[in-house]
């Protein structure tokens, strides 16, 4: 064992300025801090606790009341370690602030009951979790919700019947990747009262920002792009302090918060999101371009090829086309299985955003839990397979894909 000389924390070495605002995101996310120690490690200790200790019961009054800043139990979301995980979500979305939970549908839950008491309007396609969240549980609690099946300012206008409502979407959306125009609905939502939530999962901050558009909240799951490597199950809302507050009770009384040495791990991995996120856009266009022509591919659904009808939009309003795209299997159900059971690089695997490239069949895993009717009427068809593009190289995702079309 070393001296207590050696081992004593000495006054942090040449500590550097913060990072701004005029700074690039990687250059942010990279060095975002927010508590330092005095060994002169780069990043933060992870705050593995759940409670705090205070010299005497005045101060923990002065904290519990709020006449004093401090933490005091980390299911407040009082914790060191998701405190800095939030400060750099917030960053990577140009946002006031941000919270972080246990999951994705954490995220969406408690940004619904703090936002969407009054109606839910939901536009366009939406992850079939969010579906049965809001069938299964909002509407039996007496919240009204509305589905439009694309954005019709007329069909809005009239579903957005009071005031203090909440429009819902998804853009790209789960599995069909249509692209809604958020600006515009943005506009709309606020000329009728209403706040605007956009899912930015499919996206990533990194390739879209929904609040620079004028959307009020931006969710994630975080089980995606942002942890990345399929080994983080989290989520995140972004918006400004005024619209974080009511969802931040909520979180704290259905006890979502994640645990620190998930946020420390997820902090981790937002230190490579904008390279990551880069290579799956330039990987999964190249798999896009190389199904467009397959004899056996029907349709290939890809934000970033000119012929997808959102294209133009999505090039408007995204730095990126994203990681995932879906392709349709000419024949049915037998042939995309066919298909999916053949390759050998993709894994058969629900879920996206990882490292490694994975297929799923949306009839049969993400929107498993909606009608097969609700699944036809928004064109969610039993030969559509979802691939999530990872960083492996793109000639051998293309060539995998060709053997496995060739089973045909
Ligand atoms: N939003 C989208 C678009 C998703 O694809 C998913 C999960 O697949 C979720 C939300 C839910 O996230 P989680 O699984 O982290 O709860």
């Amino acid at each position: 064992m070393q001296s207590d000389s050696e081992t004593q924390p000495t006054p942090e070495p040449n500590i550097k300025s913060e990072p701004t605002q005029e700074q690039g995101k990687a250059t942010q996310i990279i060095h975002n801090r927010r508590h330092k120690d005095n060994f002169g490690s780069p990043y933060s200790p992870v705050y593995n606790t759940t409670t705090y200790r205070f010299p005497d019961t005045a101060s923990l009054q002065e904290v519990i009341e709020g006449r004093a800043p401090g933490n005091l139990y980390t299911r407040w979301g009082t914790n060191p370690s998701i405190q800095e995980l939030e400060q750099g979500l917030a960053g990577l979305e140009g946002a006031e602030d941000g919270l972080a939970f246990a999951s994705g549908m954490a995220a969406i839950s408690a940004s619904l009951f703090a936002h969407g008491r009054n109606g839910i309007v939901c536009v366009g396609d939406l992850y079939g979790g969010t579906q049965e969240l809001l069938t299964k549980h909002l509407e039996p609690l007496g919240i009204p919700v509305t589905f439009l099946l694309r954005h019709e300012p007329a069909q809005l206008a009239s579903a957005l019947n009071k005031p203090g409502m909440l429009v819902y979407c998804e853009s790209p959306a789960n599995p069909t990747l249509s692209i809604l125009n958020i600006r515009a609905l943005a506009q709309q939502s606020h000329a009728k009262g209403a706040l605007l939530a956009v899912d930015n999962t499919f996206a990533s901050p990194v390739n879209q920002r929904p609040l620079s558009l004028g959307a009020d909240l931006s969710l994630h799951s975080a089980s995606k792009f942002l942890g990345g490597h399929s080994d983080i199950t989290a989520g995140a809302v972004m918006a400004s302090a005024e619209r974080i507050k009511p969802i931040a009770l909520w979180r704290k009384n259905l006890g979502q918060i994640l645990a620190p040495e998930t946020a420390a791990l997820l902090s981790r991995s937002l230190r490579t999101l904008p390279v990551r996120v880069r290579q799956h856009n330039e990987n999964a266009l190249a798999v896009a371009r190389a199904m467009e022509s397959h004899p056996a591919i029907k349709r290939v659904l890809y934000p970033g090829l000119p012929e997808f009808p959102g294209h133009s939009l999505a090039a408007q309003q995204m730095d990126g086309f994203g990681g995932v795209l879906t392709i349709e299997i000419k024949g049915g159900r037998e042939q995309a299985i066919k298909v999916a059971d053949s390759l050998q690089v993709f894994l058969l695997a629900t879920s996206l955003g990882g490292v490694e490239s994975l297929v799923s069949q949306p009839c049969a895993t993400s929107h498993h839990g909606i009608s097969r009717e609700e699944r036809e009427r928004r064109g969610i068809t039993d030969s559509m397979l979802r691939l999530s593009v990872g960083l492996e190289d793109a000639k051998d995702l293309i060539a995998d894909l060709q053997q496995a079309l060739s089973q045909l």
